[in-house]
């Protein structure tokens, strides 16, 4: 890859390549964007068959957080780390305390978290090195398994999508098809079903299915029968690129919200969910609970304040829609055009980099936080 001819197509500000031999790292971290403030992106470890192929990852998922956040309203920009490596075979005390150390070395520009083959006890080993990291343990300031507040985001923005559909929010009496009972999809059923709603769910795994039915009384259809369920809203809470050519026709529902990330197997199918009228919130806007709660750590975690933010996302959902309705433009395009305005519009009030409140311990981001948006 030409490097600086990607990053530049992508406007990455930073790549930084990492190796310590006695540990046997080798990680690369890209610094999107700190327009809006620090670089915030989990760290993934994955056994890449090349060092382009690593590169190429941690380019465009540095690049989304840059979006992620912005949208979220957070005073944080777009980073993400990965370290090439096997997580089942490969991780060691010394491997992520020379990551910490490393990142501990770019000051305040980036702050890593957990991602795809990383747990909250290699954060902890990087916790050793620096406080550059969020997703710690709770006894450290950790916040905790996200998912609970990915789900209530997402409620939060289905809301907001109601809202725009039917002219009420309100949820109760109202039928959902959620993909996938795991982490997210099943603290999504309990909220549904906690506000009486009908819930329609899937899930390869058939011992969630069964607790969904069992505890909390959701109705099980089959794997593929769950693009032609009949109801207000689907909720993809499994698998990337469900939105595609085979699934769009079937779908019969008003509402596309849920947690999956990169639903839309590509752009155009947005459009066509709109083409058919049915409303569809971006998954990285309606997805943002897990990092706006991570993002509340830097602050001094406090669950209250984390679940007052993440509630945010209604507003933000909606704020997508009046771009969309504004510009004429699909909704999925809307998002990105709220991250663009927002970060050019800081972007030419705001000073240099600096530390806001000089007594917070060893520089924690003062930037987590809500914007005015
Ligand atoms: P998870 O692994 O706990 O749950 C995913 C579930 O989907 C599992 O139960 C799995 O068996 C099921 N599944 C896999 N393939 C399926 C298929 N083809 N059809 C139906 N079910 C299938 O993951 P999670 O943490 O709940 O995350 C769900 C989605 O939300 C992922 O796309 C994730 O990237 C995204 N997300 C999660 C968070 C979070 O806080 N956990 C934050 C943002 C985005």
């Amino acid at each position: 890859m030409k490097l600086f001819e990607e990053a530049g197509r992508m406007g990455h500000e930073q790549v930084v390549f990492f190796q310590c031999e006695t540990s046997g790292l080798r990680a690369i971290v890209a610094i999107h964007n700190t327009i809006l403030g620090p670089a915030l992106g989990g760290l993934r470890m994955w056994p890449y068959a090349s060092e382009d192929e690593a590169l190429r990852d941690v380019l465009r998922l540095s690049r989304g957080m840059t979006y992620k956040a912005a949208v979220a309203g957070l005073n944080l920009g777009g980073g993400k780390a990965v370290i090439m490596g096997n997580p089942e075979t490969d991780k060691s005390e010394a491997l992520f305390r020379s990551f910490g150390r490393f990142i501990g070395s770019l000051g305040h520009r980036y702050i890593t978290a957990e991602d795809v083959g990383t747990t909250v006890n290699d954060m902890e080993y990087i916790y050793q090195e620096t406080d550059r990291v969020v997703g710690v343990h709770p006894v450290h300031g950790g916040s905790d398994d996200p998912s609970p507040f990915t789900a209530f985001g997402t409620l939060c923005g289905i809301r907001a999508c109601l809202n725009r559909k039917y002219g009420e929010a309100t949820v109760r009496n109202r039928s959902f098809s959620v993909q996938g009972v795991g982490s997210v999809g099943f603290h999504l059923v309990k909220l549904l079903r906690e506000e009486g709603a009908k819930v329609f769910v899937c899930d390869i795994n058939q011992d969630r299915v069964s607790r969904a039915v069992d505890e909390l009384g959701a109705e099980a259809v089959g794997m593929d029968d769950i693009y032609d369920v009949e109801a207000n809203v689907f909720a993809p809470c499994a698998l990337g690129g469900v939105i595609n050519e085979n699934t769009v026709p079937r779908l019969k529902v008003d509402i596309v919200a849920g947690s999956s990330n990169n639903q839309l197997e590509s752009g155009e199918w947005g459009t066509a969910l709109e083409e058919r009228g049915i409303v569809y919130a971006p998954d990285y806007a309606v997805n943002a609970g897990g990092l706006m709660n991570v993002a509340i750590e830097l602050q001094g975690y406090n669950r209250k304040r984390a679940t007052q933010l993440v509630s945010t996302i209604y507003t933000n959902i909606d704020m997508i829609f009046r771009i969309a309705e504004r510009d004429g433009i699909p909704s999925w395009r809307a998002a990105d055009r709220l991250a663009e305005e927002r970060i050019a519009a800081i972007g030419h009030i705001k000073k240099p980099f600096t530390r806001r409140n000089k007594d917070r311990l060893s520089g924690r981001s003062p930037s987590a936080g809500t914007a005015s948006h």
